[in-house]
């Protein structure tokens, strides 16, 4: 019997089956949870309602994160189907291009500003405040995704790193104020995965060859080893665990220097 039977899992953040959500979701799968799924657009759905269906869900509803009525609307709709559920994972963030490549004045604009905040950490908080009257009271857990450049200034990343501290803010006041109510929540801070919304980081490929060579294990994650920890963490193994941001990276953030050579 798998660590998560009997859990309810809704998985945001599908574009792909490259997608870390698509990862998150094979594993709570394969460990018995039943799950729902949201697409952003019309664009994605078709691709979503077939991973659902891999995944023997039709729980399969739109939800572009920029617009209230959407959120509100879709957990109206999952509560016609689930009059409770146990796990939403955020998985979703963006900014626009020019953000996220060069010098970081360069591509910085109120509205890029404004905009990589407003779907990549605000959602986090939008979706547990309209999750929560369906998650209350069951053990349950929320789970979203984090990257280095929240802690670290990392080139190219950008105005989506000041976004992610947010994020991981977020997570620790959400976790103080849905604690009581017996919801849990933690993100994970992934190494870099070659994801569409990875692509369009500047020298992502670089990025890549750089873990690489030096993150402890010597080799990139995968979304697998992400949906791993992901199933854990929404679990009722990790029952004391909120607020936590969880690398799994390879080790990576945790090296201060490496290839100095034997002896030297
Ligand atoms: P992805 O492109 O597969 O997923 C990003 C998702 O965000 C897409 O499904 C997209 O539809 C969704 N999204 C964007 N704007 C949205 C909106 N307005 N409403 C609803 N959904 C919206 O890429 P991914 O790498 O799997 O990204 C998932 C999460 O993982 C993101 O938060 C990302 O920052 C984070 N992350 C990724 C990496 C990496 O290297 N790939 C590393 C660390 C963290």
């Amino acid at each position: 019997m798998g660590f998560l039977q009997g859990k309810r899992a809704l998985i945001t953040g599908i574009a792909s089956e490259r997608s870390i959500a698509s990862g998150i979701a094979e594993a709570m799968h394969r460990e018995g949870a039943e799950l729902a799924f949201t697409y952003q657009n019309d664009k994605l759905k078709s691709r979503v309602e077939k991973a659902a269906a891999e995944f023997g869900s039709d729980i399969v509803l739109p939800l572009d994160v920029a617009d209230d009525a959407q959120i509100a609307a879709c957990f109206d709709a999952l509560g016609q189907r689930w009059d409770g559920f146990d796990i939403l994972v955020h998985a979703i963030a963006f900014a626009p291009r020019e953000a996220i490549t060069g010098q970081f004045l360069d591509g910085l604009t109120r509205e890029n500003f404004a905009l990589a905040h407003d779907i990549s950490a605000y959602s986090l908080a939008a979706l547990a405040k309209a999750a929560r009257p369906l998650m209350q009271g069951r053990n349950g857990a929320v789970l979203t995704l984090s990257y280095l450049g929240a802690e670290r200034a990392l080139q190219n990343y950008n105005v989506m790193g000041v976004a992610k501290a947010s994020l991981e803010a977020t997570v620790r006041y959400l976790a103080l104020n849905l604690g009581p109510e017996g919801i849990r929540v933690n993100a994970i801070s992934a190494g870099p995965i070659k994801t569409l919304a990875a692509a369009g980081i500047g020298g992502f490929r670089k990025i890549l060859g750089h873990v690489e060579q030096n993150a402890p294990i010597r080799r990139t994650v995968t979304i697998e080893d992400v949906g791993n920890v992901g199933a854990f963490l929404c679990s009722d193994l990790a029952a004391g665990v909120t607020g936590e941001v969880t690398y799994v990276d390879g080790g990576y953030s945790i090296v201060g220097m490496t290839g100095l050579g034997d002896g030297e």
